[in-house]
């Protein structure tokens, strides 16, 4: 599937139904998330890889990635809410995705997944909790060699304090994540956040 297509395709799916600020839901826009997609498939690590999605929302990353040929593909989030409209998105798109309601603070969650090649995420960016992202970086490390990651642009230098001696930045890409008024703290119709997506790769 093409780049362009691949976006196509993302603009179908239904978003949160009633998006809940405390867990940063803020799905992300078909084409931020299929640069994300076809980024990592240009580098190998989607097509025939065990592909984990970490807060997955309502589908969008881990569906892309079995749509342009995942071997497998498992997405995690909190809320059952979430994974329900992500079931009826991936089955909409006929993707095979094998979603759990699950916290990314639940220990027992990395025997559960097992180990992937790699994880996709847009966790959140800790606006609401500090260090919200944490948790998520600390899971992805564990279960797979291989991370990409959106983040607050400007992230970087804390991402690599934070994963120094566990794992290395080897890439940036900028993008532009236009958030639509969703919550009565935001103030403007449309608000662009620029953010940059990493490519993590875990130390031996
Ligand atoms: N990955 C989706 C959603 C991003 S919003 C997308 O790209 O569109 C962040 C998601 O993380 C939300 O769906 C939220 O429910 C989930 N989330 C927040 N805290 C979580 C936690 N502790 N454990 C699991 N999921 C969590």
């Amino acid at each position: 599937m093409k780049l362009k297509r691949l976006e196509m395709t993302l603009q179908r799916i239904t978003g949160f139904s009633r998006p809940r600020a405390a867990l940063e839901q803020y799905q992300t826009p078909a084409p931020l998330a299929a640069r994300l997609l076809y980024h990592a498939l240009m580098k190998g690590d989607i097509e025939g890889k065990v592909v984990c999605d970490l807060g997955s929302g309502t589908g969008v990353l881990a569906i892309g990635a079995a749509l342009i040929g995942a071997g497998a593909v498992k997405g995690v989030d909190s809320d059952p809410k979430a994974v329900e409209i992500a079931q009826a998105n991936a089955a909409l798109l006929d993707a095979g995705v094998e979603f759990i309601v699950a916290d990314v603070q639940d220990a027992a969650l990395s025997g559960i997944l097992g180990s992937c090649d790699t994880v996709i995420m847009n966790p959140p960016f800790g606006a609401q909790k500090a260090h919200a992202d944490r948790p998520f970086i600390d899971l992805a490390l564990s279960i797979a060699p291989v991370t990409y990651s959106i983040f607050n642009a400007g992230s970087t230098q804390f991402i690599k304090t934070y994963t120094a001696g566990r794992a290395e930045i080897d890439e940036r890409v900028g993008g532009v994540f236009p958030i639509k008024r969703t919550f009565s703290f935001h103030t403007q119709d449309v608000q662009e956040i620029e953010v940059e997506i990493l490519r993590l790769i875990r130390k031996q």
